[in-house]
């Protein structure tokens, strides 16, 4: 479906710019500017409108679309909050949303007020296009992500319930386009990674340092974590890398996708990795998806003022990050059986949280796919897992599946965007549009097979 006439591939861009003038640092937020400034822009075109704050400044937009309520209503979702920026470490002030070089310059160009302009736009296209839409879109616009969403999805879900009511939610997250082998693939990110820190720690007897032994605790602590190796301690391949490495393999041959498949049922990851063509490039960023790890970020024992003591006590602090269908209790049960009995494993102030998987056999996934391969020239998508976190944690576990898709053509040769958090985050102006036009096409072949 192409967009109806008029100028929605300008609008998109102006949008993205005035939202990136919105400073939205979280903290403190002040999201509410953002969810007023949308309000106003989809208000006049009969789009039900409604802000709700978290607390003062801290405020969420949630706007509908009508259909005819035949399909469940589909959301749009993206937060409004960004991190800080120093505009002395940027190259353009990081609230000007500056035009230089074919980029749009600014905190949250990428991450993610592109998407709420696309999402925006895409609900004004709509209504304007007269399309018998069989459900609702439902736009949720929030506050706070970057904190953890305490403020914006998370508060959403307990007091304004009925957006659970959706099929699906479109989400940050996947949508970017890879090569492999000469080949496009375009990602969809069905899958999210859990966290679980801990805090090791080895007792022994302190005792004078003239007297050293086999068993204090300082040697306990280094012999237990050496035995973590490389940190990947369990490999699993969970159906979203699965299905991606069988994607990206069988574009080479079904031979070579059944290769694949038996290697991941050995759990022969690294050979399963190269027989799907990766290089070492694609192979060190795909094999921490298939693994539970563990990286050991701290260690503590002993004073300098004190060298001529054996301390009692050394610690190891541990960042694990854990599949989806890992929980607490077995991942500190598979880090102390690698760190054996000598040490104490423990979750780290509670820091927790579990991964996170959609289905993918989902009728959305499929019509993403169907999209991307029309409009990017029979490009394959493939799901994804992503290391971090998003708003989809609040909604998954309450059984909303949410697929991330920001669409983003491969960039031209010597150009490079700054995405995510970094300094001189920026994004190539041609993708804002690309995103519109996609993300219309996806919504409206949506709602109107229902
Ligand atoms: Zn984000």
């Amino acid at each position: 479906m192409e967009l109806p006439a008029g100028p929605y591939r300008q609008q998109v861009i102006d949008v993205l710019r005035d939202l990136v003038r919105i400073d939205t640092t979280n903290p403190p937020g002040n999201e509410t500017a953002c969810a007023r400034y949308l309000a106003d822009l989809l208000r006049p075109a009969g789009i039900e409108t409604r802000i709700l704050e978290a607390a003062p400044g801290r405020g969420n937009l949630v706007a509908r679309l009508r259909g005819s309520g035949e399909a469940r209503p589909i959301m749009l979702m993206g937060h409004t909050d960004v991190v800080a920026a120093n505009p002395e470490e940027w190259q353009y002030p990081p609230f000007g949303a500056e035009m230089h070089a074919g980029y749009i310059w600014g905190r949250g160009a990428t991450d993610m007020k592109q998407m709420v302009a696309v999402n925006a736009v895409t609900l004004l296209a709509l209504a304007a296009s007269g399309l018998p839409l069989k459900r609702d879109v439902i736009l949720a616009a929030t506050a706070d992500e970057e904190h953890g969403g305490r403020l914006g999805m998370g508060w959403l879900v307990r007091n304004l319930p009925e957006i659970l009511e959706a099929e699906c939610a479109i989400n940050e997250g996947g949508g970017g386009a890879t090569s492999v082998g000469g080949r496009l693939f375009y990602t969809c990110q069905t899958a999210e990674k859990g966290v679980c820190r801990l805090v090791v720690t080895a007792r022994a007897e302190g005792r004078h340092a003239s007297q050293p032994r086999r068993d204090i605790a300082t040697l306990k602590l280094a012999r237990a974590i050496s035995r973590l190796g490389d940190g990947y301690l369990q490999a699993h391949a969970i159906p979203t890398m699965r299905a991606a490495l069988h994607t990206v393999a069988a574009a080479q041959s079904s031979y070579a996708a059944q290769r694949v498949d038996a290697m991941l049922d050995e759990g022969r990851i690294d050979e399963a990795l190269a027989a799907a063509g990766l290089d070492a490039e694609g192979v060190r960023r795909m094999r921490p998806l298939f693994y539970d790890t563990a990286a050991v970020t701290g260690l503590a024992a002993g004073d300098p003022e004190s060298i001529n003591v054996i301390p009692a006590s050394a610690v190891a602090y541990i960042d694990g990050r854990i599949l989806p269908g890992q929980t607490r209790e077995g991942f500190v049960n598979l880090v102390q059986s690698h760190l054996g009995n000598d040490v104490q494993v423990e979750v780290f102030r509670n820091q927790y949280s579990t991964g996170l998987e959609s289905p993918f056999d989902a009728p959305i996934y499929s019509l993403i796919e169907e999209v991307v391969a029309e409009r990017c020239d029979g490009a394959a998508l493939i799901p994804w897992q992503c290391a971090g976190s998003t708003d989809a944690k609040h909604l998954i576990p309450r059984g909303l599946p949410v697929f991330g898709f920001i669409p983003s053509k491969p960039l031209p040769p010597r150009m490079s965007e700054a995405g995510a958090h970094a300094n001189n985050e920026r994004i190539w102006i041609e993708n804002v549009p690309f995103a519109l036009e996609m993300l219309y096409d996806i919504v409206a072949r949506f709602c109107l097979r229902g």
